[in-house]
């Protein structure tokens, strides 16, 4: 007889540790926290007119405008960056020692924070002077030509991650294991993807927990999985994570999500340009500069562009999670096996410390995935190729 749920497989939905509850609980905190600082910094930049004060000091020293606008970015994210060390040691290397989730030495947090700050500096150096150069020549369409320009970069910054700035971090190659690849390769042949290399990345030097990801575009984009997720020895669940990847790659997804996110860089840059303009109209006494070409106003822009896409992150999360709903059924489609794709999930909440069940605001404010519940549900009950 039929029965009108189809089981397709019985994996429970973990209750959350009460390890992983506090480790969520920490997590929220240290999220508000640094959002609170993202504001926090650049708005005492401005209040204190220190920010003014450094656009003086950069003119004296670098007498090019191109010179010292690099030179005011520089100092300005050292300075940031500085501030910040204590903070980002503590969420990003105490906490995770403390929950036994990291594999990081000192040495390898600290090399990596540097990377980081200088890929910042050369970053701003090398772009942020198109923004101010259209800010001076169209005071009324700036916007409209900043976004083109801020989604040209990303174009540019996703094309190259993969190539020049991922390999920074973390060593990345072609997949170690042979044996092991030949059955993901036979899996992609399945999805219609052929003749791709899957790449393996050292993340095991950073820590415990394993994933996988699609990455770049214009033909940089790959499938990489972390060798802390090909070392486990769930090979079945190692199959459906390059079928729910596949997914991704298959589906377009960084495309898509591409177009998303220009559509709301456009609404960011105009929102920015009416607040900007306004602030500046009212309070230019107060911040000590008098046109928003001056370099004085990047932690007003730092302000505004935050702000905004802070109100955005929403929008962002809900496309992200109906891209993973997607890619979860991608992954079943192909390889039919509920059970090792339940159990992955369930396994999450206990070695990765996962909460399986969120509350609302997180999901609202944080979650780019479905809860592991909402996952293992999932799995438990789509299966059409059974009826
Ligand atoms: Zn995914």
């Amino acid at each position: 007889m039929q029965t009108a749920f189809q089981k397709c497989a019985e994996v429970a939905v973990p209750k959350a540790t009460s390890i992983a509850m506090e480790y969520y609980h920490l997590d929220n905190l240290l999220w508000i926290f640094s959002l609170v600082l993202s504001f926090v910094i650049p708005l005492l930049f401005l209040t204190t007119k220190f920010s003014p004060y450094l656009e003086r000091i950069t003119k004296k020293i670098g007498k090019y405008w191109f010179i010292s606008l690099g030179l005011y970015l520089v100092l300005f994210i050292l300075i940031n960056q500085l501030v910040l060390l204590p903070f980002d040691f503590y969420a990003s290397y105490t906490v995770d020692h403390h929950y036994g989730t990291s594999n990081q030495t000192l040495a390898k947090w600290f090399k990596d924070y540097g990377i980081t700050t200088l890929l910042l500096m050369g970053g701003a150096v090398l772009f942020i002077w198109i923004f101010y150069l259209l800010l001076q020549k169209s005071p009324k369409r700036w916007w409209f030509y900043s976004s083109l320009a801020a989604i040209g970069i990303t174009f540019f910054i996703t094309f190259i991650s993969p190539l020049w700035i991922d390999p920074l971090f973390n060593k990345i190659g072609p997949m170690k294991n042979k044996a092991l690849e030949k059955e993901l390769l036979a899996l992609a042949e399945k999805a219609g993807v052929h003749n791709k290399t899957i790449y393996e990345i050292e993340k095991s030097e950073d820590t415990k927990k394993s994933n996988a990801y699609v990455t770049g575009l214009f033909g940089s984009e790959r499938i990489v999985i972390w060798d802390t997720a090909i070392s486990s020895d769930e090979k079945k669940g190692l199959e459906f994570t390059m079928g729910h990847e596949l997914g991704h790659y298959v589906l377009n997804h960084n495309w898509w999500f591409m177009l998303y996110f220009s559509i709301i860089t456009f609404a960011v840059f105009y929102l920015t340009y009416r607040s900007s303009t306004s602030i500046l109209k009212k309070f230019h006494r107060k911040l000590g500069f008098n046109h928003l070409y001056n370099i004085a106003s990047f932690p007003l822009f730092l302000i505004l562009i935050n702000f905004f896409t802070l109100l955005a992150s929403p929008i962002f999360n809900d496309i992200s999670r109906e891209m993973e709903r997607d890619a979860d059924r991608f992954g079943l489609d192909l390889t039919k096996d509920n059970q090792a794709a339940a159990e992955l999930f369930a396994n999450f909440a206990i070695k990765d410390l996962n909460n399986p069940n969120p509350g609302p605001v997180y999901t609202f404010w944080r979650a780019s995935h479905p809860s592991l519940k909402e996952r293992i549900e999932f799995c438990n009950t789509y299966c059409p190729w059974k009826k």
